[in-house]
């Protein structure tokens, strides 16, 4: 494994699990499976509905705390941010049966963003959550909270992939002190990502895989990686990345899909902005 160094010191790996869309009775089943093959960094949210399920499998898993890294996320809080977001964060640590996190990030960039960011600061002063971040913040949103806040987001989880590679945002991010963290690293196999020539020609010149490619184009564009399966050979081939290295003409290749587009919204479209900024999880 590989790790990144966050901008207060805490060590992230470079790569790790995403539970998105895993069903809350088959996630405990995944996770387990996820850790068997060696991975330690989980990526959960209380919006995917499976926070106790990632708990169970860590508990079971007998790994040291120490050993892993546990992310979740903060949904849509109602004013007073302050209050609803302490709770919001007291329920996640139950469900996921944690004293601690390492890495909270704010799911969305709606509702009253600072008032749940300070709240998180809070967390992150008390040692609840080792490291705070945002996920889904445009570079404008993301240059706000840090202009208008002590602590400056450690993470900015965004959707990248080979057809929406971030590479100003990343520029921006690196100018900050903010790590990038790839969501949909595989674009969830849109715009047939799995069979695209580019990535399979590459692939076959170092005997692996178009998923493999992909990851390894994003740890060596030093961007956090959480790929997402259900399958216990895919988490194996999706960790199997620390054996080859893409050449400087594999990466320009690469480079050369993007479309400067999301394939699933964007986050500043107003319908959007209303759909998930006015949505609220239950209780
Ligand atoms: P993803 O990782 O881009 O793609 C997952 C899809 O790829 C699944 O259909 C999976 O199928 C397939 N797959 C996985 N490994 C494969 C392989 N080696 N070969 C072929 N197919 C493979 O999608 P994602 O889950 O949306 O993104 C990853 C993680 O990012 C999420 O789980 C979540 O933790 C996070 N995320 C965050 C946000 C946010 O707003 N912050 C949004 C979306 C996602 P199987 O499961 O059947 O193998």
């Amino acid at each position: 494994m590989e790790y990144v160094t966050l901008n207060n010191g805490v060590v992230m790996p470079i790569l790790g699990f995403g539970v998105y869309q895993i069903p809350p009775e088959d996630t405990e089943r995944a996770v387990t499976e996820a850790l068997a093959a060696g991975y330690r960094l989980l990526d959960t949210a209380a919006a995917y509905g499976n926070e106790e399920a990632v708990g169970r499998a860590i508990k079971t898993s007998g790994i040291p705390r120490a050993d892993l890294f546990v992310t979740t996320k903060l949904w849509v809080q109602d004013a007073p941010a302050r209050d609803n977001t302490r709770r919001a964060f007291e329920t996640s640590l139950a469900r996921l049966g944690l004293d601690h996190v390492d890495l909270y990030l704010i799911h969305q960039p709606y509702g009253d963003v600072h008032g749940q960011w300070h709240a998180m600061e809070s967390l992150n002063r008390e040692g609840l959550a080792k490291a705070i971040g945002v996920a889904n913040f445009h570079p404008d949103r993301l240059v706000d909270p840090i202009v208008n806040n002590e602590i400056t987001p450690a993470v900015n989880q965004i959707e990248t992939h080979p057809f929406f590679q971030r590479t100003a945002d990343q520029d921006l991010m690196r100018e900050r002190g903010v790590q990038i963290q790839s969501w949909g690293g595989f674009a969830e196999g849109r715009n047939d990502l799995f069979t695209t020539p580019v990535l399979r020609d590459i692939g076959l010149a170092h005997g692996k895989s178009v998923a493999q490619v992909v990851l390894r184009w994003l740890i060596q564009r030093g961007v956090v990686a959480i790929p997402k399966s259900v399958r216990a050979e895919r988490m194996a081939e999706n960790i199997d990345i620390f054996d080859f290295e893409l050449t400087d003409d594999q990466m320009a290749a690469v480079a050369t899909l993007d479309t400067g587009s999301s394939l699933f919204f964007d986050h500043r479209d107003p319908a959007m902005v209303e759909r998930l900024g006015g949505h609220r999880l239950d209780a």
